[in-house]
């Protein structure tokens, strides 16, 4: 058994970034499914947002925030993000992230949708991967234990605490108890609940599974942010930025459509605005064998190069095209889940011990709609909280004497998965489940797409149950790790489409076709999953409101 006084799950930038800020004196440990640097964090391309600008203020980063969310956001938690933005990226640039640079040599700052101003810093379209590699930096200069390709199983809770997880490693084989006095769930996004998604294929929900299991909230789960501009076939993302560059979209008859649905913010409008209007332009017969096009050609040879090298790199391997010479055909695909692990401004769950940060949390700060850039912001910012947070929250806590019984339980389920005579296999069963979402919870959803999804989920769960692991051994069983993610995945599809039902309005993300309005004086709450044995079980919160008057 091993015991620290603090377990981070995950090591995104949210989890390092929450290790970093736990002060040397305390033990803190990291656990990750996968290498560090292969958390999907690497994958993030556009850049992340501070109010750092001669004209601009925290005060308006927080506005457009607020707004940009619907107003579903809380404004307590959206004023510390904002205000505490240019601190953190100051700290960054020290910890040694080279950010592009303006001609004067300050950092470069590009425009992102709904910002009333250009916020984002960014390094080329590569950013997450140089937050990420000077994270990793910062970790080994800490000398913080990490433990590797381990995957948590289930959170210990004793007497009402979390005291740590079972998690299985994965090198080795087997179950193991590690204990900490408090955990801090940092395990990243569920895009992979959709079939087009930009999400690694690790983005399995699995945090927010673990703590819905413990019985703490899930907040807002309706709220998946798709992306307008993800490549055809794969889903690849090609970042906001590109239109922040000057890219335009067109329609088939060749015309910048968005003209129609947001004249002054065009291509620049939220990303809930954007997905939605491509939406409707395939849907009315506009589109280009299911897509719209992005077109770049008018940046320019040189400003492709060297802004968005790696867009085009993509564009080139993935879609067999050259974005300087032709426009690359792009369609909305499943990027984000707004929702989470309900937590407050300090990352701390209601149960105690518990904390939750990054995209696994609802803070809540995107509300409805995430801006591009923010999560980035998100990650660091409430990472940075969460870690000072657990640290002050152990001091003259004793951890009880460990109890078998999770990790028997846990035992068992392995056992049965790995025992279980078939004929399911899990990736069939993950298909299924990916093309159902995206057909009846994309974009669009109306009351019978949602129900459709949900006796389908309801059915895959039954599959489930017959489920067979084919490969029967201890080491790098990757056929078992892919069985456990496959019951996050659809235990956190369920409450996105128990939420969804529920919800009668459209907000930012959530578009109900047969309640086409934001409802302010029903609907202005947050919804908050419980899990019962029959499914998820929903009860609504207030939203805290500050300074911004929903308008
Ligand atoms: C392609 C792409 C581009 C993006 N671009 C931007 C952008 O430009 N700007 C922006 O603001 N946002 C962007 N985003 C969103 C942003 O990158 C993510 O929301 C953010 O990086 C999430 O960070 P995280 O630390 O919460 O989680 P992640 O970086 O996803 O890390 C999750 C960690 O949890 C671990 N983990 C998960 N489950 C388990 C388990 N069961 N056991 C052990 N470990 C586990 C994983 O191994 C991993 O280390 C982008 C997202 C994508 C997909």
């Amino acid at each position: 058994m091993m015991i620290h006084d603090i377990l981070v799950v995950g090591a995104g930038l949210a989890g390092m970034r929450a290790a970093i800020a736990v002060p040397p004196d305390i033990n803190v440990a990291l656990l990750s499914k996968v290498h560090p640097v292969r958390s999907h964090s690497v994958a993030a391309q556009g850049g992340i947002n501070a109010a750092i600008g001669a004209e601009d203020s925290w005060e308006a980063h927080a506005y457009d925030t607020a707004k940009g969310g619907l107003y579903l956001g809380d404004q307590d938690a959206i004023e510390a993000m904002c205000k505490e933005a240019p601190q953190d990226i100051l700290e960054l640039e020290r910890m040694g992230v080279i950010f592009s640079r303006t001609p004067e040599g300050r950092i470069a700052q590009r425009p992102f949708g709904g910002a009333g101003y250009p916020r984002t810093c960014y390094a080329a379209d590569r950013t997450g991967h140089a937050l990420l590699h000077a994270m990793y930096e910062q970790l080994m200069k800490r000398r913080c234990k990490v433990y590797e390709e381990w995957y948590v199983t289930a959170l210990l809770v004793e007497d009402g605490r979390c005291c740590g997880v079972v998690a299985w490693d994965m090198i080795h084989g087997g179950l193991q108890a590690l204990r900490a006095k408090a955990v801090i769930l940092a395990t990243g996004g569920s895009g992979r609940i959709f079939s087009t998604s930009t999400n690694a294929v690790i983005n399995t929900g699995d945090g927010m599974a673990l703590a819905y299991r413990a019985g703490v909230a899930l907040e807002d789960m309706e709220f998946v942010q798709f992306h307008p501009t993800t490549l055809k076939d794969t889903g690849i993302l090609i970042t906001e930025g590109a239109r922040g560059e000057g890219g335009y979209l067109l329609n088939t008859l060749g015309e910048r459509f968005m003209k129609r649905y947001a004249p002054e913010q065009m291509e620049l409008a939220t990303r809930s605005t954007v997905s939605l209007a491509i939406g409707q332009e395939i849907q009315e017969g506009r589109g280009v064998d299911g897509c719209v096009l992005l077109d770049l050609r008018h940046l320019g040879r040189a400003k492709i190069l060297e802004r968005l090298p790696q867009i085009r790199e993509l564009a080139m391997e993935f879609a067999g095209l050259d974005p300087i010479e032709t426009p690359i055909p792009i369609r909305p695909g499943a990027h984000y889940q707004m929702g989470g692990v309900r937590t407050n401004a300090w990352g701390e769950t209601d149960l105690p011990g518990l904390f939750a940060a990054g995209e696994c949390a609802c803070v809540s700060v995107h509300g409805a709609n995430r801006l591009g850039g923010n999560s980035l912001l998100e990650t660091i910012v409430f990472g940075r909280r969460t870690g000072t947070k657990a640290a002050e929250s152990i001091r003259g806590v004793q951890l009880p004497p460990l109890s078998e019984a999770i990790l028997k339980s846990e035992e068992q389920r392995i056992n049965l998965l790995l025992g279980n005579p078939g004929p399911e296999r899990a990736w069939q069963i993950r298909d299924d489940l990916g093309k159902t979402m995206s057909l009846n919870l994309g974009i669009f959803r109306t009351k019978q797409s949602i129900q459709e999804a949900l006796s389908a989920v309801q059915a895959l769960n039954r599959r489930a149950e017959h489920m067979c692991v084919q490969d029967k051994g201890r080491i790098f069983n990757t056929d078992l790790i892919h069985a456990l993610e496959l019951q996050c995945l659809l235990e956190i599809a369920e409450t996105i489409v128990v939420g969804a039902l529920g919800r009668e309005e459209s907000r930012g993300a959530h578009y109900r076709a047969d309640f086409p309005t934001r409802n302010d004086k029903a609907w202005l709450r947050h919804s908050l999953s419980y899990r019962r044995p029959e499914g998820p079980h929903l009860t609504y919160a207030p939203v805290t409101i500050t300074r911004f008057p929903p308008a």
